[in-house]
């Protein structure tokens, strides 16, 4: 294996944790680790003969988008990668033209034993999922996010929570490589930052200008967020027809703020892929009677997926953390093994 730099005393103590963050998702503290500069990180990857870069769960734009453009990236600097997820089994077919889909493995093909695992948009090592063993079995692990929640599993961490999105973390740091961002990057970059700001709502100084940039590479924007954000197959309408119409307002939650929320039953999803359900909570969450919105999902295991959203005063990734997942300020995700009812209570509950 190739010599790789060696984390700080701390970042050591971080990457002990890391079995800890397997178990329990979300360690706040008790897993947080060093915090590494863009330059320890690209010290790591030039000093890296082989690399695995590793999407979440359930992936969205953003973390296929990262995980691509620094899969193309690193093919191109001549260093075998792989990119994968663990499941679904298939990636979401609106991701399925970004350039870079030939660097993705199935799970049970990801190499172990690589000099670096990079995890990209993951906030806590089980966003991993079944590809979270990998990490053990590697030379060292990077972590690049923007999840206010990030345990910091990784021995360099770099995590930048003021980042709209984590492909933004990655343009940055493609810049402090000398890398040029041409147009396959930019579609890649461009992927994340578009889904991950709500279509440019969720924006601070500096957005339009990364936007900017990556639109001045020739590549097709209004595509770009047309298939990824408003393409669904005709039977999205019935299932979204069921499943707002039994949307619930509860008014007193949330110290009288209010929380609405949704649940999509499998039977209610039929033959739909899974990805098509995760635009619901767009819709409920501009009911202006609360301030925030929960929308349960069934899983094929029976399990719920729960996205959890808020309008600005609530921070939802707490509130998320106590369940045992994690995410943003306004917009949170976790998972629960109880009735559909006592999430509810349970969610009623948590927001005080
Ligand atoms: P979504 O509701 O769109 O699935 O997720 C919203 C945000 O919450 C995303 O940033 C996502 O990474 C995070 N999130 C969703 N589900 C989970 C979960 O089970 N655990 C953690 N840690 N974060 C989650
Ligand atoms: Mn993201």
């Amino acid at each position: 294996m190739t010599t790789l730099p060696t984390p700080s005393a701390t970042d050591a103590d971080a990457a002990g944790m890391t079995e800890i963050a397997d178990m329990v998702e979300t360690r706040g503290d008790a897993a947080a680790g060093g915090a590494a500069t863009p330059s320890d990180v690209l010290a790591v990857l030039d000093a890296a003969a082989t690399v695995t870069v590793l999407c979440h769960v359930h992936p969205d734009a953003d973390t296929i988008g990262s995980g691509l453009a620094l899969g193309l990236v690193l093919e191109r600097r001549g260093v075998p990668v792989q990119v994968s997820f663990a499941e679904p089994a298939a990636l979401p077919e609106s991701m399925r033209t970004l350039p870079g889909t030939h660097l993705l493995a199935p799970p049970a093909q990801v190499r172990d034993g690589v000099d670096v695992v990079v995890t990209v948009d993951c906030g806590s090592a089980g966003r991993l999922g079944a590809l979270a063993d990998r990490l053990a079995g590697a030379g060292t692990t990077v972590v690049i996010d923007h999840h206010r929640s990030n345990t910091r599993f990784g021995r360099w961490n770099l995590v930048d929570e003021s980042a709209e999105s984590t492909t933004a973390v990655l343009a940055r740091l493609f810049d402090h490589w000398g890398v040029e961002i041409d147009r396959d990057l930019a579609h890649c970059l461009y992927a994340g930052l578009v889904t991950d700001t709500g279509s440019f709502r969720w924006v601070r100084p500096g957005t339009h200008l990364l936007a900017e940039r990556l639109l001045d590479t020739g590549i097709d924007g209004a595509a770009i967020a047309r298939r990824l954000l408003d393409t669904h197959p005709f039977g999205w309408l019935p299932m979204l027809s069921a499943v707002l119409g039994s949307a619930t307002l509860v008014p007193g939650a949330a110290g009288g703020r209010g929380l609405v929320y949704a649940v999509i039953r499998r039977r209610d999803v039929g033959d739909l892929r899974s990805e098509e359900i995760e635009s619901v909570v767009d819709i409920v969450r501009t009911t202006s009677e609360a301030e925030i919105a929960a929308v349960l999902k069934e899983s094929v295991n029976g399990t719920w997926s729960v996205s959890l959203r808020s309008k600005s005063d609530i921070d939802v990734s707490a509130v998320a953390a106590r369940l045992g997942g994690g995410g943003h300020h306004a917009a949170a995700g976790y998972t629960a093994e109880t009735s559909a009812e006592t999430v509810v209570a349970d969610l009623v509950d948590a927001l005080g």
